[in-house]
């Protein structure tokens, strides 16, 4: 599809190469093909899982229509702490790829007809779309926060520390987030399930944990353990809150403080 559209759209300056190879953490680029050329190419891992390969030849893709005009001599070059964050440097140019990757590959019409957005969906619903999209099931769980009307968090953890979280927007509203980045390392409950993986329960249904162990409310946990990527995620889903109309710009209301507070003491 890269090849054939900006062939037709932009025959000036089309992708004229996509290449894959096996890269280690290196995720993919978006270069001239030679120095002085108009053509583009893309190179990309294929030393990953065939859905996050895809799912970076998108997001170079996208790097392409949207950002192409920001590239210096060398080009864009995408690691793999820049995808899986979506953001470097302040600068939002590695979500807007993302953004487009997860709208190419995963049509939202599509996706709200498998799993409606009132649903409580759990992981195995979500990773059944993962292999209908032929994307990895984080990806498939950020596209699917981004669109559910469920008060939802994504939390991915590395050696027992929350390393970055996403909320769906009405958990954000009603201030169950984590401030991961921006705040000071946040430890995962002693008693979550992130924290003590069970291989005897199905952890993709998941466990219902009291208030004690997230966001000081009664929650559905449901966890992934990815050992060859060194990380597990569980995804948290709440109950119905009142809305509290923290705005838009939630992670800077006072009100929003407590949850992080409750979330480390682990209340
Ligand atoms: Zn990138």
């Amino acid at each position: 599809m890269a090849l054939d559209y900006t062939r037709q759209a932009f025959p000036n300056e089309p992708i004229a190469v996509v290449q894959g190879e096996k890269l280690g953490r290196f995720e993919g680029c978006l270069q001239r093909i030679r120095p002085g050329e108009s053509a583009w190419g893309i190179l990309h891992n294929v030393g990953v899982s065939p859905g996050r390969a895809r799912f970076t030849l998108g997001h170079e893709f996208g790097h392409y229509l949207l950002h192409r005009h920001l590239a210096g001599a060398d080009g864009i070059f995408c690691s793999t702490e820049d995808i899986a964050r979506g953001q470097v440097g302040g600068v939002n140019i590695e979500r807007e790829a993302d953004d487009f990757a997860a709208a190419l590959l995963m049509p939202l019409d599509d996706f709200r007809r498998q799993i409606p957005p009132d649903l409580k969906a759990d992981l195995h619903l979500i990773s059944a779309c993962a292999d209908r999209y032929g994307i990895s099931l984080i990806a498939t769980v950020l596209k699917w926060l981004s669109y559910t009307e469920r008060r939802a968090v994504l939390v991915v953890a590395r050696d027992g520390f929350v390393d970055w979280s996403r909320s769906s927007e009405p958990a954000l509203r009603t201030g169950a987030f984590l401030r991961a980045k921006s705040g000071p390392p946040i430890e995962v409950p002693e008693k979550s399930l992130i924290a003590n993986p069970d291989p005897l329960t199905d952890m993709r249904v998941g466990i219902t944990q009291g208030p004690s162990v997230w966001f000081g409310e009664e929650s559905r946990e449901m966890t992934l353990v990815a050992d060859a990527y060194d990380f597990r995620a569980s995804l948290i889903l709440l109950g119905d809150a009142p809305d509290r109309n923290f705005g838009a710009d939630a992670e800077e209301d006072p009100v929003a403080i407590p949850v992080d507070e409750r979330f480390r003491g682990g209340l």
